[in-house]
């Protein structure tokens, strides 16, 4: 079955979040931008998948167009591991991490779900099969600022059903009237992005303990320094999370192997698709590390998400960005209800987009790799 064409759609959704929005990590946010990537095959079936991400975008869609993308066309769409391999040797020098790696992630989504309509079978199936229909979401809510912003609206998610909310949040103030707003019996955690040295780290960490966070995620620059997030771990009593913004499988193994985290959160959309998230499965679990997958995003590589936490051994959660979006091609299917997300049941994937919306949101013509 040959890869025939590769398409690129850069979807932008205005949103709204409950309150004025407020720059985190680095970004205004002014739209929800996703990158759809859809594969043909001489086979007639099409596949999606789904490129990291937001602002960056248009750099991730010309490393497809220019280079990513006419490396599999011709290539046979069954052979997903063999691929995913050659591939990642054939760009390396152009890049372990970044647009070329989001790029990769989205056409290897693309193949699974191609994978799944040949077998006709969901997804999950695929990856071992799923016990449970839904999954159980926590809501992770852009930043406010303002405490009692934080407090009102960690109280409005709670009341939809949320049994765990995530605030991205520098104040100690903000997190702790989310805490008052959440009430004591919810898991509570906190991304702050990387803002702050190892010693601020642990003195953050000291600092958050009265309001009992479930995990402390990212609070170390640079993301790489490892030894140094596993000092903030070893003098805290905090759970800490990173690992979206991690380079493939070895890096969370040296994570791993450090003792830098409790919480491992590949993204499917940047870390190079499902092929390598399902290393970073087993890896994470030879090490008794919790895995948790990134997922801020409302595509293809969501609904991947949903699959893959489905198709974990452990009740794990799936990460819901708390934005309402004023509309999506996949309609409703990431939406939490009470808190539980139901995971599609359609073959691949499980949900096609709808066109329509598709073609309404889209910024600019649609890219093409033959
Ligand atoms: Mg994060």
């Amino acid at each position: 079955m040959k890869i025939t064409a590769i398409h690129t759609h850069y979807v932008r959704i205005p949103f709204d979040m409950g309150a004025p929005k407020q720059e985190f990590a680095g970004l205004r946010f002014p739209t929800m931008d996703h990158l759809l990537v859809q594969v043909e095959t001489d086979a007639g079936i099409t596949g999606w998948g789904e490129g990291f991400g937001h602002s960056i975008i248009p750099a991730t869609k010309t490393a497809l167009e220019a280079y990513v993308g006419p490396w599999f066309i011709g290539k046979d769409a069954t052979e997903i591991n063999a691929l995913h391999r050659e591939a990642a040797q054939a760009f390396h020098i152009f890049g372990r991490n970044g647009p070329v790696v989001y790029a990769h992630s989205g056409i290897d989504i693309a193949l699974w779900d191609i994978a799944g309509k040949r077998a006709d079978l969901p997804l999950c199936d695929l990856l071992g099969g799923a016990r449970r229909k839904e999954v159980r979401a926590y809501a992770s809510l852009m930043r406010y600022a303002n405490p009692k912003t934080v407090g009102r609206i960690a109280e409005e998610r709670v009341a939809l059903g949320f049994k765990h909310i995530k605030l991205h949040e520098h104040s100690i103030d903000a997190v702790r009237a989310a805490r008052e707003g959440a009430g004591a019996d919810i898991a509570l955690m906190n991304d702050v992005n990387c803002p702050w040295s190892v010693a601020q780290a642990i003195e953050m960490e000291r600092a958050f303990r009265s309001s009992n966070l479930y995990w402390l995620e990212e609070p170390v620059w640079p993301p790489e320094d490892h030894d140094g997030l596993a000092r903030v771990r070893k003098s805290g009593s905090t759970r800490i999370a990173a690992g979206e913004n991690a380079a493939g499988l070895h890096d969370f193994v040296d994570q791993f192997q450090k003792g830098s985290i409790d919480v491992a959160q590949p993204s499917v959309t940047k870390i190079g698709g499902i092929t390598e998230m399902r290393k970073i499965v087993a890896a994470a679990e030879a090490h008794s590390v919790e895995l948790v997958p990134h997922c801020a995003y409302f595509g293809p590589g969501n609904l991947a998400s949903i699959h893959i936490v489905a198709s974990l051994a452990t009740d794990t959660l799936l990460e819901n960005i708390y934005v309402n979006l004023e509309a999506n091609p996949f309609g409703d299917a990431m939406l939490a209800k009470d808190g539980k997300v139901r995971v599609p049941t359609g073959p691949g994937l499980g949900v096609e987009p709808d066109m329509k919306v598709v073609e309404k949101y889209r910024q600019g013509p649609v890219g093409t790799v033959r």
